[in-house]
This record gives C-alpha cells, sequence and structure tokens, in this order.
C-alpha cells in the first residue's frame, strides 16, 4: 500500500510572541536586552553555530560609546567584552607622531571611543539577552510566509520545527538580509572607490588607550587595540592595491608592514603574530530600500550598510536599535512603526553616506589635482574647524547635519577662492 502523503504525524507548536528577531548579530543581540528589559517577549533567531571573526566593526566611535551609553550596554561592553575604552586619536604623518587629539577637550560627553572585539560583543550581547528571557534558537533556519495577513515564521532547528505568529518580525540579518528579500526590500550598492581590509595582529605593543592613524602615499592604517595585545589593522587602499595584497603570500604581514613603515623607525618590533584572518571588503555604501509594511522592520546592516572606512557601522546599529527600541516603548501603535523608523533611517543614513563619499578621494588618490584639493580643505579647517558641524561627525553623529551641495563645497574647500586656499 502506497505511504499517504499528507498525513499529519506531528503537528507544527505555534508560539505568538510580541517580536521575532531573525539574527543575532550586534543589531538582534542589542535590541533583544532592551526589549526583555521591558518585559518584551522575544524570540531570536540565529542560523550560525558560533560566532567566527568575519572581519568586522571592531572600532566604536565615541558618538557609538554615547549611544551604548544611552541603551544601558557599556558597562556590559567593558565587563563582558572587554573592550578598551579609547581617549585618544594618534595620527601619524611623515613617519612622526602628532599630537594626540583629546575628545574629552572638545566634546565632554562624548569622551572616548571604545576597541573591542567583535566576536567578544556578539558573545556578550546574545549571552545577556538569553539571561534576561530571550528565547534563542539556534542553529536555526527561518522560512517566511503570511498567514491571514499576518507573519508566520518556521523556525527550524535541532528541537524541531516551531511556527512563530509575532506582532511584528526584525530582520538583523545582515548586508544580505532574507527577511528584507522577503519583505520585497532592495539594497543597491554605490560603485566602490577603494577597498578596507582588515588583520588581527597579536603584540604589536601600542598603546591602548587610544586608535592609531597613520598615513602614507595611497591610503592610510587604521589601528585599533582591544584587550591581550591584540589589535586589528584596517588598511585602505586603492582596489588594484588591494587584490595584489590579497594574493600575496602573507597578506597579514603586508598589513603590519604598512602600519610599521608609515611609524617612527622602531615603533614595531618583530615580534608579533596574525591571530585571524586577512582581507579585503569594497568601500561601497549600501543603501536599502524597502515597501511600506505594518509588521516587518529592519535595523543594522540589512537596512543599510555604510562605507566601512569611514568605521561607523557600529555606532550606526545601537542608533537604530535606541530609535526603533524607543518606538516600540513610547506607545502601543505598532502598525506604525515600521514606516517611521524606516524614514528617520533614511535620513541619517543618507548624511554618513554622503560625508562617506565626500571623504573618498582623498581616502587613496594620488597625483597633484588631490594634493590641491587636500591643500583646500588644510586651508578650509583654519578658517572654519568646524567644517560646518561635519567636524564633529566622529564624535556627536549624524543628527542635525544636512548634506546640501552647499555643504559639501565648504566641507571641500571648493566654495574657496583659489587665492585664499593658496593653490595656482
Ligand atoms: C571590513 C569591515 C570593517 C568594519 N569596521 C568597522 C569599524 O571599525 N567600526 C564600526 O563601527 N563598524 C565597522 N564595520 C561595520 C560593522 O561590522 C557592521 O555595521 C555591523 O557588524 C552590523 O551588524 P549587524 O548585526 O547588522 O549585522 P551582522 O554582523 O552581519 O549580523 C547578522 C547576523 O545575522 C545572522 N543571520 C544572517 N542571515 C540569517 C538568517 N537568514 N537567519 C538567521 N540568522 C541570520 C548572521 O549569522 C549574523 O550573526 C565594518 C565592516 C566591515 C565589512
Amino acid at each position: 500500500m502506497p505511504e499517504p502523503t499528507s498525513r499529519i504525524v506531528n503537528p507544527l507548536a505555534t508560539t505568538t510572541p510580541d517580536v521575532a528577531i531573525v539574527g543575532a548579530g550586534v543589531a538582534g543581540g542589542a535590541l533583544a536586552i532592551v526589549l526583555r528589559q521591558r518585559g518584551i517577549d522575544v524570540h531570536l533567531i540565529e542560523r550560525s553555530n558560533s560566532f567566527r571573526d568575519r572581519i568586522r566593526g571592531e572600532t566604536i566611535h565615541p558618538w557609538g560609546a554615547t549611544e551604548l551609553r544611552r541603551l544601558g550596554l557599556y558597562d556590559l561592553a567593558i565587563t563582558q567584552a572587554e573592550a578598551q575604552p579609547q581617549y585618544l586619536w594618534q595620527t601619524y604623518r611623515a613617519r612622526e607622531a602628532q599630537t594626540p587629539y583629546h575628545w574629552a577637550d572638545d566634546f565632554p560627553d562624548a569622551p572616548n571611543g571604545l576597541g573591542v572585539n567583535h566576536v567578544a560583543l556578539q558573545n556578550a550581547l546574545l549571552g545577556e539577552a538569553a539571561r534576561l528571557g530571550a528565547v534563542i534558537h539556534r542553529p536555526a533556519t527561518v522560512s517566511f510566509n503570511r498567514k491571514g495577513g499576518q507573519p508566520l515564521l518556521t523556525v527550524t532547528s535541532a528541537a524541531g520545527d516551531l511556527r512563530l505568529e509575532p506582532r511584528l518580525v526584525v530582520g538583523a540579518d545582515g548586508q544580505n538580509s532574507a527577511t528584507r528579500a522577503w519583505a520585497g526590500g532592495t539594497a543597491r550598492p554605490d560603485p566602490a572607490h577603494h577597498h578596507l581590509g582588515g588583520a588581527l595582529i597579536r603584540g604589536l605593543g601600542l598603546q591602548s588607550d587610544r586608535i592609531h592613524q597613520a598615513f602614507f602615499d595611497g591610503g592610510f592604517v587604521f589601528v585599533s587595540p582591544q584587550a591581550d595585545d591584540v589589535a586589528r589593522l584596517y588598511l585602505v587602499v586603492s582596489s588594484p592595491t588591494a587584490m595584489e595584497i590579497q594574493v600575496s603570500a602573507e597578506p597579514a604581514g603586508r598589513f603590519v608592514e604598512y602600519f610599521r613603515d608609515a611609524l617612527p623607525e622602531g615603533t614595531i618590533g618583530p615580534c608579533w603574530e596574525s591571530v585571524g584572518p586577512a582581507g579585503f571588503f569594497p568601500n561601497a555604501n549600501v543603501p536599502v530600500s524597502i515597501p511600506s509594511s505594518r509588521d516587518v522592520v529592519l535595523i543594522g546592516d540589512a537596512s543599510g550598510r555604510n562605507d566601512p572606512s569611514q568605521g561607523h557601522g557600529l555606532s550606526l546599529t545601537f542608533h537604530d536599535v535606541r530609535i526603533l527600541s524607543d518606538m516600540l516603548l513610547e506607545r502601543d501603535d505598532w502598525p506604525s512603526v515600521p514606516d517611521r523608523f524606516h524614514a528617520a533611517k533614511r535620513r541619517y543614513f543618507e548624511t554618513l553616506r554622503q560625508h562617506a563619499r565626500w571623504n573618498e578621494r582623498q581616502a587613496t588618490d594620488t597625483g597633484p589635482e588631490i594634493d590641491d584639493l587636500r591643500a583646500r580643505i588644510a586651508r578650509s579647517r583654519e578658517i572654519d574647524p568646524t567644517a560646518g558641524g561635519f567636524a564633529a561627525i566622529f564624535a556627536t553623529g549624524p543628527a542635525g547635519l544636512e548634506v546640501t551641495e552647499e555643504a559639501r563645497l565648504h566641507y571641500l574647500g571648493l566654495d574657496l577662492t583659489d587665492d585664499v586656499a593658496n593653490v595656482a
């Protein structure tokens, strides 16, 4: 006798949480904590079995540290993920250490950034979310559907299949978001101008109370110290140079060479070791468009990726978590939240996106034209050190900044006459 094809052996269990968050990266973990602290019923679905180093954000600018404080997560980052406060920005030009910039002098309310291992931060946030009672499905896959117009997610894990019928689905599943695709959203990368690479090195012996940025002809190295004399090196170079380093025998060694050769002689000794992967990524911003929705909202990279060579991604993610959780907690009008949140995100994302584009050419281009542009920018900062407000973006974030053509010309010193700019 043939087997019946539609026999229901084990009807799926169904549950109706307030919120289902897809993805337990920094965005998903942080949001789960904040919502659980207010008694909201949260299910968190993560596909990976364990987090690994994917070369991601490990420098949190002062405005991101402020966002962490406002979310009540700053102490957790310090105690559970060993985040290191960075009070100073130390630059090196022509192999000379410049006078370090002390954030607190200009921004007493945003006195430091943080250096943190990304995996340690993900683990700390997920552990705290679980401790507060978020239901974690991991490793698990999710398939998206609708029933009677409402979201219906089927979560498959070692425990079997579970149907979730949440009031709200949050897509925190990164730049290739499956939640976004299901909701009909699209992501269109801007053209890449250069590449950013990352390597993880132990034993450089750098001061850990500051970030280090060393410039050379054609790019710069940005170094973010973490606990235990480990540091993340980010190398910003043209795309052809990145490809050439990527295929070389020892890419991590090339990162260290670039850094060492841009520092005062003898700053770095020979006894360092590579303790993670080394790889490059295009610098492109990835803006996202999302159709109107009453029950699906996107946060973090799923809702737009900022140029990683600007280092705003984590700060932007914490900002998203605060704006979204404030909207959810302030009143019980959840169906209006996705559209209101996405409209807010589009505005502040656009400011960071345009600012990143203003910075692209002078990051890695070389030659007389770009030397002139750098001279204009330097002269413009002598006249207006605030750069029309944009000089504060790493300390206070995008709030209050408007990206007009006038602002761009002023930022780049293109509004100065040649004689004022001292260029031919
Ligand atoms: C090279 C590089 C350097 C960077 N440097 C910095 C920096 O110095 N400072 C900074 O602030 N930012 C930096 N960023 C950006 C920063 O890393 C990101 O903005 C941030 O990690 C985004 O977090 P997220 O949680 O939104 O996404 P992700 O970190 O991508 O997390 C998404 C999570 O969702 C899970 N997931 C995905 N799909 C599914 C699915 N279908 N089902 C279930 N789970 C799923 C993934 O496993 C993952 O855990 C950098 C980025 C890059 C690429």
